[in-house]
């Protein structure tokens, strides 16, 4: 049986900027999940850097710091039973063409790197990330 949890899900630049961060609050909420937490803040670059470190040996990292810092976020604790699970669940498959109808990436991610949402990938990542961004 599943517990209540929370992970920490970011709407990125490239959803903010079109202005479908409601639409995409909502999605969570129709989903059956609590927004604890939220703000709208936008990274310095050495903070994309450090939040997204465990990319850093990838070729796209640099990229993808620029962009995470290029523009405001939406960044939320959210809450459900088997939160982190499902926040993946509804987020889809990182790149947007190969996600799932009904998913937020399938209806608004544009392109692997500009795909709208983060959401961490496991009960630990979503702890550091939610410190991250709120307890600090
Ligand atoms: N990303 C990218 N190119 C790639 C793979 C990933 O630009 O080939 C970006 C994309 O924005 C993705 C982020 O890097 O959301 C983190 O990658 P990860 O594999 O952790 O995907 P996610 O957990 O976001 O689905
Ligand atoms: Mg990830």
């Amino acid at each position: 049986m599943s517990e209540t949890e929370q992970t920490l899900s970011i709407i990125k630049p490239d959803a903010v900027e079109r202005n479908l961060d409601e639409k995409i609050k909502l999605i969570f909420k129709e989903n059956g999940f609590k927004i604890i937490k939220e703000k709208k803040i936008q990274l310095e670059k050495s903070e994309a850097e450090q939040f997204y470190k465990v990319h850093e040996t990838k070729p796209f990292y640099n990229d993808l710091c620029n962009y995470l810092s290029s523009g405001p976020i939406v960044v939320m604790i959210i809450e459900k039973i088997g939160a982190v699970a499902e926040n993946r669940r509804l987020m889809g498959a990182t790149d947007p063409k190969k996600a799932e109808e009904g998913t937020i990436r399938k209806q608004y991610g544009i392109s692997i790197d500009k795909n709208s949402v983060h959401g961490s990938d496991s009960i630990e990542n979503a702890n550091t990330e939610i410190k991250f961004f709120f307890n600090s």
